[in-house]
C-alpha cells in the first residue's frame, strides 16, 4: 500500500528496530515507547484496521496474539510464576479507528511491558 508507513517498514524502506520477522509477520520497537518494553506486531500484508478483518484472517490474528507472549518473554517482560504468585507481564492492545485512538492505519498489535507506567489507571 502506497504511503503506508508500516508497509514501508515491512518492505525495509524505512528502518526499524526489529524484534522478530517471518514470512507473514514483523515485530519492531515502537518509536515512541509508552512503557519500558513497547513493540508492535504487524502483518507484512497491508490490512488497515481490525475492523477490516473477517473469518479469513482468524489464523493470522491468532498467530499475532500467540507471538506476543513469546516475544515479551524474550524481551524480559514475560510472566514468571503462577497465579497470585506471578510477576512480570505485559499489555496487548489493538487500537481500531478514530474513536479507538488508531493513528497508523496498518493493523498492529501493541505489546507493552516493564515497570507498569499505567499503574493506577485502568
Ligand atoms: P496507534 O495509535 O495507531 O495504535 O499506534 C501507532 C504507533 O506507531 C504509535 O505508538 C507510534 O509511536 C508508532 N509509530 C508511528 N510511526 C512509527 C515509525 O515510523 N516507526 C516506529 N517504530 N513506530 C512508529
Ligand atoms: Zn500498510
Amino acid at each position: 500500500m502506497e504511503n503506508c508507513i508500516f508497509c514501508k517498514i515491512a518492505a525495509g524502506q524505512i528502518p526499524s528496530k526489529k524484534v522478530y520477522e517471518d514470512n507473514e509477520l514483523l515485530a519492531f520497537h515502537d518509536i515512541n515507547p509508552a512503557a519500558p518494553v513497547h513493540f508492535l506486531i504487524i502483518p507484512k500484508a497491508h490490512i488497515a484496521t481490525l475492523a477490516d478483518c473477517n473469518a479469513s484472517h482468524e489464523g493470522l490474528l491468532g498467530r499475532m496474539m500467540a507471538l506476543a507472549p513469546k516475544l515479551a518473554e524474550e524481551l524480559g517482560c514475560g510472566v514468571k510464576g503462577l497465579g497470585a504468585e506471578a510477576t512480570g507481564g505485559f499489555k496487548s492492545l489493538i487500537n481500531t479507528g478514530p474513536d479507538g485512538g488508531q493513528e497508523v492505519y496498518h493493523l498492529h498489535l501493541h505489546v507493552m511491558g516493564g515497570s507498569r507506567p499505567w499503574a493506577g489507571q485502568r
